[in-house]
């Protein structure tokens, strides 16, 4: 490429989740003559990525499995959820990469290359990247690079999410694989903390423990192997086993990132576009539809960019929740759990996908203890705590 002013329609910056997602939607309803080019500079380790999904999961051949009975759990307090609506599904990194690398390979007009992005320059009418290999033309560029840089100053509250996610098989059948926990809240730590466990057979599962910590913290990984350890026991019976993939790793859940420019030929995608909920640090399912929704305008449009349909009072009530979460973790995971009933499951999760409309929110809510509602909204509206529920911690 070096010294060749090389022309794209589309460049993507960042073969990640988002960027492989959003080249997997563009190169299926563009033109074949739309040349879209990949650029990434290395390889990104392999990690788990969960989330839940009305309608059918994209990329069925990487699922590592898929439930609509979920469970909440919260001390000796437990709900059982069956789901109609959503289902809550897993995959590897290594395996999403790999299949999209593969699938798009087969496009004759996608192209994939290792480059180091050194800068992105936004022209008005075109944008020029200047990469280690040489510059590139393009009419719009996709970008998601990210980096701690400057994020902590943007947002003093900036919390960390860190974890460790063992795939295990037990020696004896101790998980039911029709039922996966998606909250089981660590009521002895200090900040909002939690373990899920997603079974794939009666013996072989994902265990995740989720740590949520002020920036500064940091949890090892030692911490968490026997977190999970004694959690696998206690809550599972499950005291021998043998890990068969892990990862572990931190993500910031940084909620104020520059916004889309309307005009501008240079989108942020992905964590760089603020697509991480803060308040839940799930991101994939936010990816999935914006990719979907940017492909659809490019092709039916030219433009990339398309009407948010979120309501507004969301992303305001994620931030500060964020911080309610900080602050008032037993709270936090009182609101979570009571949010849950039986009945409720999918209308709980649709409020987390921001989904639900205001009488849809109203019905929920009417399953919480309206003492913990109660102090919920007096802080998400900055009049104080009110009295403690039953179960704050004093740590
Ligand atoms: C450990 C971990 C677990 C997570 N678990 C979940 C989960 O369970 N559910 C969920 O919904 N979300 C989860 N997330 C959040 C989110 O889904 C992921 O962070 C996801 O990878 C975000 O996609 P992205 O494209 O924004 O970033 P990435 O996937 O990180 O992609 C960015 C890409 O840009 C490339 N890049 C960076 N700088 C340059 C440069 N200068 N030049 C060229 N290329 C560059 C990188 O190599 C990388 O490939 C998790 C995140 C982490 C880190």
């Amino acid at each position: 490429m070096r010294n060749d002013r090389v022309h794209y329609d589309q460049v993507i910056v960042g073969a990640g989740i988002s960027g492989l997602t959003l080249a997997h939607h563009l190169a299926d309803v563009l033109a074949p003559e739309q040349r879209i080019l990949l650029l990434d500079k290395d390889d990104d380790p392999d990690y788990n990525i969960s989330f839940w999904l009305d309608g059918e999961a994209p990329f069925a051949p990487i699922m590592a499995g898929s439930w609509r009975r979920i469970e909440l759990r919260h001390g000796q307090r437990r709900t059982v959820c069956p789901l109609e609506r959503y289902a809550l599904h897993a995959f590897w990194r290594d395996d999403f990469d790999a299949y999209l690398h593969a699938e798009l390979g087969a496009h004759p007009n996608v192209d994939l290359l290792e480059a180091e992005v050194l800068a992105v320059e936004d022209h008005g009418d075109h944008a020029e990247i200047e990469t280690r290999e040489g510059r590139v033309h393009a009419d719009w560029v996709f970008d998601s690079r990210s980096s701690l840089d400057g994020i902590r100053d943007a947002d003093p509250d900036l919390l960390l999410m860190q974890g460790l996610a063992l795939e295990i098989e037990a020696e004896t059948a101790c998980f039911d694989p029709e039922l996966a926990t998606l909250f089981d809240f660590l009521l002895d730590s200090p900040q909002f903390d939690f373990m899920y466990l997603l079974p794939y057979t009666e013996r072989r599962a994902l265990v995740n423990a989720a740590f949520v910590t002020p920036f500064a913290t940091r949890v090892s990984r030692e911490h968490c192997a026997e977190v999970i350890d004694r959690y696998l026991a206690d809550r599972f019976g499950c005291s021998r086993y043998r890990v068969t993939r892990q990862s572990f790793g931190r993500l910031p859940l940084a909620s104020r990132f520059p916004e889309r420019r309307p005009g501008s030929r240079v989108l942020p995608i992905g964590v760089r576009s603020g697509m991480i909920k803060a308040s839940t640090s799930y991101a994939f399912t936010r990816i999935l539809a914006d990719s979907r929704r940017i492909a659809a305008s490019m092709a039916k449009t030219g433009q990339p960019y398309y009407r948010a349909r979120t309501a507004w009072y969301y992303r305001a009530a994620d931030r500060r929740s964020a911080r309610i979460f900080q602050r008032s973790p037993a709270l936090a995971q009182e609101l979570m759990f009571g949010m849950f009933t039986p009945e409720r499951g999918d209308l709980a999760l649709a409020f987390l996908d921001e989904r639900n409309d205001l009488a849809e929110n109203r019905r929920l809510f009417e399953a919480v203890p309206p003492e913990t509602l109660k102090r919920f909204l007096r802080q998400l509206l900055g009049l104080g705590g009110g009295a403690p529920v039953a179960s704050e911690r004093t740590a």
